[in-house]
């Protein structure tokens, strides 16, 4: 090896991050900033990966920068701080010369104790000895002299005595274990490349053996979960790295505190010292940061920086205040913030200090925290609101009858389905923790039991759901409530004033409207009408619609929705103030809205007077085998239009009413499902126009309204040039559009897509990640061509792909209004629209 195969740090020897990796280069500006950091030496990603292939550095030239019979260690410095890496190894140069020495100078037991940790470390890192051999000992005389024993016999010699051998096979090992697989695997679901460097710091260490004020500690200055300013951190008298973290009972707390000794009160000079560095290191490396360091009597030596590890809310103040002091700008506050972590800014999250018993694992289908009582039915779950006691909702899958007991459950788990199933598209919306697809699970309803292998959790037992990371735990585990905090709206500003692509919200319902109105969603960019409809009241007359024998007795049953629907929109429209709302028309198959149990059929057939048996009878005729490419959306609307002509009217009627109160015009945008053929448009749109006349020509008011279309069918996405011509706007459903697309059903792709991924079939699951190539494909055909035909078009998307980062800035990229996404997730692709646009 040549002459630059190590550099010692110094103000200005030549470190880069992306050549000595960022603990070298940090431990550079902590040099520049003049603290007191012992003499250092840099090993570059070149210099490891020749260590590794057998080449190492002279080690005579390396231990001839510290001075004789200095103690070193060694750390590791990838390029960043979250790639990993060997841990450290202290106490290099420990031998039975040193120990004599230091046991002169410090006392026997000072001596045996560092002799005792070296050996233990080498023996189960270096030399890799069975780590049960090496378990931490008491250190005293008879267990370092076993300790080295049991070396020499594992290993058939003595305990290596020269330093320069020490530190040769330290540094082997490291930059071994740097190649090893499960390193490369830990660090690739960083980000890290596959070729990866791991970049290796030699570091005199820096006493604290003596007696008084002597020993090391690790300080911080914010709070790890909240993000607040405070002092925190320990020291330990003798002690050596991160010892002090430890928590024993011989360690000294920072700052003055009731509950022991503090390092302020016992060494306020050293204390004073360490708080200055914080600062400046805070203002200079633009970061919180963790510092150890160490006093050998009472002077002060600073080790090393890291930042501070934090939860997501800390994340979001760190970044704040850094930037609202001029520390960083507001551009890098929002590119320092992942978007996915606000999710859990707005909900309860699992305590990550508190144990977990694992019970299952599904797919993270709707993020937070819930617990409660296992309850199976939707009754089960209004009965335990009705106790307000929590309770968590277990199916099989849900159905839209399902609505009832989602609301007043606090958390929802299923055996089937994917992201864009019925549990998980409603789990979204309503902000509830959701897991779904959980593999191996079954739930038996008639035991009223949900196991997984031999365990057995039955009605009534605690659970508690981990909705973002997708974790069924048994029992309950200690909350931490949500923090939509100053700090959390301050950098959702700072997000609005950057991006450039619209964020709306799917909203359903008044209760959903208000929490997008909240999240400062710029409308509603799709409302599920149907949603309004599964509410107990309406879904009887829905079903007395639905089996109505003659015209009139249908047209009586729309004649009770009417008004209710007209309600809904109108509160809708009232909340949103002048905002956009765009309303769906009535979507899916009619035999969602029939009882699905034999219970559900007696107590329809009890409510509509009828013989069970004709209930059962027409319910059967409604079912079809394939009901999400059958008798649904716009077929539907065509087939029965008087149930468009209900909603349009309700629509027109609302519009009228809040415009006319508030003395401005609300135009509604109408939205068509399911299009396959332009002829469907053709006919929707003149049924629609012959209700705006009819209502004009009834209340006097001027309505006026936008029609759209929504592209979920690959036909539609194909002819999108001929559909454009009669609307004003398209909006790319992606969960129909990916169904159709890929042939997959979005209710049944949760039983295998975690294998798919798993074997590289597919990069990731296409209900949670736009696929780019294919139906990206699709899209981008349907808006060249729409644009083309109408180039004034507005397009959006509104599928669940909406809230996901990587699939906005695919909508960007496409030149879109605006993503539509559940309102929950309004924040987090309010922030990731920033982050694209920066
Ligand atoms: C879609 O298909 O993308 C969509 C938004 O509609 P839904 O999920 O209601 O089918
Ligand atoms: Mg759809």
């Amino acid at each position: 090896m040549t002459r630059t195969d190590f550099t010692e740090i110094t103000h200005s020897a030549v470190i880069r991050q992306e050549t000595h990796g960022w603990r070298a280069k940090c431990l550079q500006r902590l040099i520049r900033l003049d603290m007191p950091v012992p003499r250092t030496v840099s090993l570059s990603f070149a210099a490891v990966r020749a260590i590794a292939a057998g080449n190492l550095p002279d080690m005579d030239r390396l231990l001839a920068r510290f001075a004789p019979g200095q103690l070193l260690s060694v750390r590791p410095s990838p390029q960043f701080p979250d790639w990993g890496g060997p841990g450290a190894l202290l106490n290099i140069g420990m031998n039975d010369t040193r120990h004599a020495e230091i046991a002169a100078a410090h006392g026997e037991p000072v001596a045996t104790r560092l002799y005792l940790r070296f050996v233990q470390a080498y023996a189960q890192h270096v030399a890799r000895l069975d780590p049960e051999l090496f378990d931490a000992a008491e250190p005293c005389l008879p267990a370092l002299q076993a300790a080295l024993h049991d070396y020499e016999n594992e290993m058939e010699e003595p305990f290596p005595q020269d330093p320069a051998l020490q530190l040769a096979e330290v540094l082997r090992s490291m930059a071994r274990a740097w190649e090893g697989t499960s390193a490369r695997l830990l660090r690739q679901a960083k980000g890290a490349p596959a070729e990866a460097g791991l970049g290796l710091v030699v570091q005199a260490m820096a006493g604290g053996l003596g007696a008084d004020n002597s020993g090391a500690g690790v300080i911080e200055f914010i709070d790890r979960v909240s993000g607040e300013r405070r002092i925190t951190g320990r020291f330990k008298a003798h002690g050596q790295g991160r010892e002090a973290l430890e928590n024993g009972a011989d360690t000294l707390y920072l700052t003055r505190d009731p509950r022991g000794p503090s390092l302020e009160d016992h060494s306020p000079e050293a204390f004073g010292a360490l708080v200055r560095h914080g600062e400046i290191a805070r203002a200079k490396l633009r970061e919180e940061m963790q510092i150890e360091f160490t006093l050998d009597k009472g002077e002060l030596a600073v080790l090393d920086a890291v930042p501070v590890v934090r939860s997501s809310r800390a994340e979001v103040r760190v970044a704040v205040a850094l930037a609202e002091e001029n520390i960083i700008s507001r551009d890098e506050a929002l590119m320092r913030v992942p978007p996915r972590a606000l999710a859990d800014l707005m909900h309860r999250q699992v305590d990550p200090r508190a144990p977990r018993d694992l019970f299952a694992r599904g797919i993270a289908a709707s993020p937070g925290a819930a617990q409660g009582r296992i309850v199976f039915t939707s009754s089960a779950a209004q009965a335990s609101a009705a106790r307000e006691e929590a309770c968590i909702l277990v199916r099989r899958e849900t159905t839209p009858e399902d609505i009832r007991g989602m609301h007043a459950a606090s958390g929802v788990l299923t055996e089937r389905g994917g992201m864009t199933s019925h549990a998980a598209v409603i789990g979204r919306g309503l902000g509830l923790p959701c897991v779904v697809g959980a593999s191996g699970v079954r739930v038996d309803m008639r035991e009223r039991s949900v196991s997984v292998g031999g365990r057995v959790l039955r009605e009534g037992d605690m659970i508690t759901l981990d909705g973002s990371t997708g974790e069924v735990l048994a029992g309950t585990v200690p909350l931490l409530e949500p923090a939509l905090d100053e700090s959390f709206r301050t950098l959702l500003v700072w997000a609005d004033a950057r991006r450039d692509i619209g964020v709306r919200a799917n909203a359903d319902t008044p209760a959903d409207a208000g929490i997008a109105r909240g999240f400062e969603a710029e409308g509603v960019g799709l409302c599920r009408t149907e949603h309004m409809l599964f509410e107990d009241d309406r879904l009887l007359v829905m079903r007395e619609m639905i089996f109505a024998d003659t015209e009139q007795d249908r047209a009586a049953a729309l004649e009770r929705l009417l008004p209710m629907q007209r309600a809904d929109f109108a509160h809708l429209f009232d909340i949103m103030q002048a905002r956009p709302v765009c309303i769906r028309l009535f979507d899916p198959p009619l035999h969602e809205f029939l009882p699905h149990t034999r219970e559900g059929m007696r107590g329809l057939a009890d409510a509509l007077d009828r013989p069970l048996s004709e209930i059962t009878r027409r319910a059967e005729a409604l079912s079809e085998f394939n009901p999400m490419l059958g008798m649904r959306g716009v077929r539907l609307g065509l087939t029965v239009p008087e149930i468009y002509d209900m909603q349009a009217r309700a629509i027109f009627e609302a519009a009228a009413a809040v415009g006319g109160t508030r003395g401005d015009r609300v135009v509604p945008e109408i939205m068509i499902p399911l299009v396959s053929a332009v002829r469907e448009v053709e006919m929707v749109k003149a049924r629609v126009e012959a209700v705006a006349a009819s209502v004009r020509a009834e209340t006097g008011a001027e309505i006026d309204y936008r029609l759209g279309v929504m592209v979920e069918t690959p036909r539609a996405a194909l002819r999108a040039g001929e559909i454009a011509q009669h609307v004003s706007f398209l909006s790319f459903g992606t969960n129909d559009l990916t169904q159709m697309a890929y042939g997959l059903s979005r209710d049944d792709a949760g039983r295998f897509m975690s294998d798919y991924v798993k074997l590289g079939i597919f990069s990731e699951d296409p209900f949670q990640m736009l696929d780019r190539e294919g139906v990206g494909e699709l899209i981008m055909i349907g808006a060249e061509r729409a644009r083309v035909a109408r180039p004034d078009l507005t397009l959006s998307v509104c599928g669940e792909h909406a809230g996901d980062p990587e699939s906005i800035a695919f909508c960007r990229d496409a030149g879109f209004a605006y993503v539509s996404c559940s309102p929950f997730r309004v924040p987090v692709a309010r922030l990731a629209a920033a982050q694209i646009a920066i």
